[in-house]
């Protein structure tokens, strides 16, 4: 999926569709399980100019990804909502282009083949958590510490059944 992304954002063109994550090379690596075909992401790119008439690209992602869990180590649903933007700026001046300000978008080389599966795959990899961990307010690490918690309980019971003996 190459695109000239000057014309692209100038023009205000739009692209959209799914992906399969299988498709991304480097993003399989941070994954818990090989995915499957069925396995996609959505993506919409839609070209535009910022406030002040700089070129720019903006991204939307989303989907579902299997990360490992820090924490217990298993497998862990990650739910994907990236929405953000890049903006365009000549190669040469990419160094001088590009801010700190993390409100400022980040900047990406200007490019007449421009590949938008990497440019989002770039996204997705920024956007993955660097500790993913289940949620508490999602049950936490679900039956692990339900489990050590009633071991605990269980001997605790039979501490107090023999002090009472
Ligand atoms: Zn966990």
């Amino acid at each position: 999926m190459l695109i000239d992304s000057q014309k692209f954002s100038r023009e205000q063109h739009t692209a959209h569709g799914m992906l399969p994550i299988a498709a991304f090379a480097r993003l399989r690596d941070n994954l818990i399980a090989q995915p499957g075909a069925d396995d996609q992401v959505r993506y919409e790119v839609r070209g535009g100019v910022d406030a002040r008439e700089r070129p720019l690209l903006r991204l939307t992602v989303s989907g579902q990804l299997p990360l490992q869990c820090q924490r217990c180590l298993k497998a862990l649903d990650y739910d994907l909502a990236i929405d953000t933007a890049v903006r365009l700026v000549a190669e040469a001046a990419l160094d001088a282009e590009m801010s700190d300000d993390p409100d400022e978008p980040d900047c990406i080389a200007a490019s007449t083949e421009l590949d938008l599966v990497a440019l989002i795959e770039d996204e997705i990899l920024l956007a993955l958590p660097a500790y993913p961990r289940h949620e508490d307010r999602d049950g936490g690490c679900g039956g692990m510490a339900d489990e050590a918690g009633s071991k605990k309980n269980s001997a605790f019971s039979v501490l107090s059944a023999l002090k009472t003996l």
